[in-house]
C-alpha cells in the first residue's frame, strides 16, 4: 500500500485528499495497467479516444478546464487538483495521464483567453470528453526558441489565412481542434504572434505525418496551406499569442512535475515489492545495504520532488507568480523520476528490460517529460534569470 501521508501536507485542502482517493479507486477499476497497443498507431489512437471519453464520463476532465458555466470543476483551474490528477493517473497508466493532460493543455488558452462564444463552443465538449484538444506551438525550426516561429497568419477581412507547419503536436491526428500559434507580424520576434482555434475539418489543414515515439501516443506534424480561420477564432489580442502560450504553459508546467512524480512513485512501489520478494544469496535483495541505500535515495528524491511540485501548485493557487517555482518543480521532478525509474530497472535485473514490464514502460514514459514544455536546460535558464533579476531589484 503506497504511502499517502503527503496528502496531509499544509499545501492541500480536504477536497484534494478526497479527489486523490476517489480517482485512485476509479483508475484501479477502469484503467488497465497494460493496454497492449504497443506501437500500433491505430490501436494507440483508439485507446486514447476511449480514455478521453472514460475520463469525461467519470467527471475527471472537469478539473482540466476553467469555468463552472462551461462544465469546469471551478472557475479557475486548480493547479493542485491537476497535479494530483496527473500524479494519480501516471501511477496507473501513462496514456491515461496523457489523455487528461492534453485536454487541459489543448483547451487551456480557451479557458484563459477565449471569448464567451469560444468557451461555449469548445469547453463543455472538452470537459465531457466529446471533443479532443491539441496545443500547436512547436515547429521544425522553433522548439526551445519559440520566437523563431515561421508559421504565418495574414488577416483578410473577417478571416486570417494560415500557412506553415507545426510539429511534435500531441493528439495530432485524433484532435477535433488545435490551438495554433502563428506569426501575425505586429512586431518582430515574440511580440508578433497570435493564437487561433483551428477545427480539424478546416480546408487547407492536414496531418502531414504521424510520428512514432519511445512511449507511443498520438503525435503528428501539421500542415496549413491557405487555411482560412474566422477572426472570431483568435484567442486574445492580435500580437499577444506569445503571452497566451506562456500563460497556458504556466498553468500546466507544474503538472508535468505531477505526472513525473506519479511515474517515480510507481517505480518506487514496484522496486520495494520486488526487493522484498527476490531471493538471492540466501536472503532477499532488500536485505543488502546496497539496495537499502538505493531505496533511501529513491524515496528521498520522490519526497523532494513532491515538496517542490506542491509548493509551486499551492503558490499558483494563491494567485502568486510561480515562474521560478514551477521551473524548479518541473526540472527536479522529471530528472529525479528518470533516476528513480532507472534504479528500479536495475533492481529488477533482466526483468527490468523486458518489453511492457511496468518498469520498462516507465523507463520509456518518463523520457520525453525532460524535453517538452521546456527542456531541463531551459528550466535552468529560467531559474537563473529569476535569481539574477531578484539580485538586481
Ligand atoms: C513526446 C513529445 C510531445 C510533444 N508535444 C508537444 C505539443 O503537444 N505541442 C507542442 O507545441 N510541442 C510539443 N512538443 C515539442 C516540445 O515542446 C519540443 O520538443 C521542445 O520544446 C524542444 O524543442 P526541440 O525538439 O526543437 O529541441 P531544441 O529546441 O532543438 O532543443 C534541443 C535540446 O537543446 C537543449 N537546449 C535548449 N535550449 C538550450 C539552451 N538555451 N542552452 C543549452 N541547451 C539548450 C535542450 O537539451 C534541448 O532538449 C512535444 C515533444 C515531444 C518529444
Amino acid at each position: 500500500m503506497a504511502d499517502k501521508s503527503y496528502l496531509d501536507w499544509p499545501f492541500f485542502e480536504q477536497r484534494h485528499a478526497a479527489l486523490e482517493r476517489e480517482l485512485d479507486a476509479w483508475a484501479a477499476a477502469n484503467v488497465r495497467d497494460d493496454h497492449g497497443e504497443g506501437h500500433d498507431t491505430a490501436a494507440v489512437d483508439a485507446q486514447c479516444r476511449k480514455l478521453v471519453r472514460a475520463l469525461g464520463d467519470a467527471g475527471w476532465l472537469r478539473h482540466a478546464i476553467g469555468g463552472t458555466a462551461y462544465g469546469g470543476a471551478l472557475d479557475v483551474i486548480d493547479t493542485r487538483a491537476i497535479c494530483l490528477v496527473r500524479e494519480t493517473l501516471a501511477r496507473h497508466n501513462g496514456l491515461a495521464d496523457f489523455a487528461f493532460a492534453m485536454q487541459g493543455l489543448g483547451s487551456g488558452a480557451i479557458s484563459l483567453f477565449g471569448s464567451a462564444a469560444n468557451k461555449q463552443a469548445y469547453l463543455p465538449r472538452v470537459a465531457k470528453g466529446e471533443a479532443i484538444a491539441a496545443f500547436a506551438l512547436s515547429e521544425p525550426q522553433a522548439g526551445s526558441d519559440v520566437a523563431a516561429m515561421q508559421c504565418a497568419a495574414v488577416q483578410d477581412g473577417e478571416h486570417y489565412v494560415l500557412d506553415g507547419e507545426k510539429t511534435w503536436i500531441s493528439n495530432g491526428g485524433i484532435a477535433d481542434f488545435y490551438v495554433v500559434f502563428a506569426r501575425t507580424g505586429e512586431a518582430p520576434g515574440a511580440r508578433g504572434i497570435s493564437a487561433f482555434i483551428v477545427d480539424r475539418d478546416t480546408p487547407g489543414f492536414e496531418i502531414a505525418e504521424r510520428i512514432n515515439v519511445i512511449a507511443p501516443h498520438p503525435l503528428a506534424r501539421l500542415k496549413f496551406s491557405g487555411c482560412r480561420i474566422p477572426a472570431s477564432q483568435r484567442l486574445g489580442e492580435a500580437g499577444q499569442g506569445f503571452k497566451v502560450a506562456m500563460a497556458t504553459l504556466d498553468v500546466f508546467r507544474t503538472s508535468v512535475a505531477g505526472a513525473s512524480l506519479g511515474f517515480a512513485r510507481r517505480a518506487l512501489d514496484e522496486a520495494l515489492a520486488h526487493a522484498q520478494s527476490r531471493k538471492m544469496f540466501g536472503q532477499t535483495l532488500a536485505d543488502f545495504q546496497l539496495t537499502q541505500a538505493k531505496l533511501a535515495q529513491m524515496a528521498t528524491g520522490v519526497d523532494a520532488s513532491a515538496l517542490l511540485t506542491y509548493r509551486a501548485a499551492w503558490q499558483r493557487d494563491q494567485g502568486r507568480k510561480v515562474t521560478r517555482e514551477a521551473a524548479m518543480a518541473k526540472m527536479t521532478a522529471t530528472e529525479t523520476a528518470q533516476q528513480v525509474i532507472d534504479a528500479a530497472v536495475q533492481m529488477f535485473g533482466g526483468m527490468g528490460v523486458v518489453s511492457e514490464h511496468p518498469v520498462e514502460r516507465l523507463y520509456r514514459e518518463i523520457r520525453a517529460l525532460r524535453i517538452y514544455e521546456g527542456a531541463t536546460e531551459v528550466q535552468q535558464l529560467i531559474i537563473a534569470r529569476e535569481l539574477l533579476r531578484e539580485g538586481k531589484e
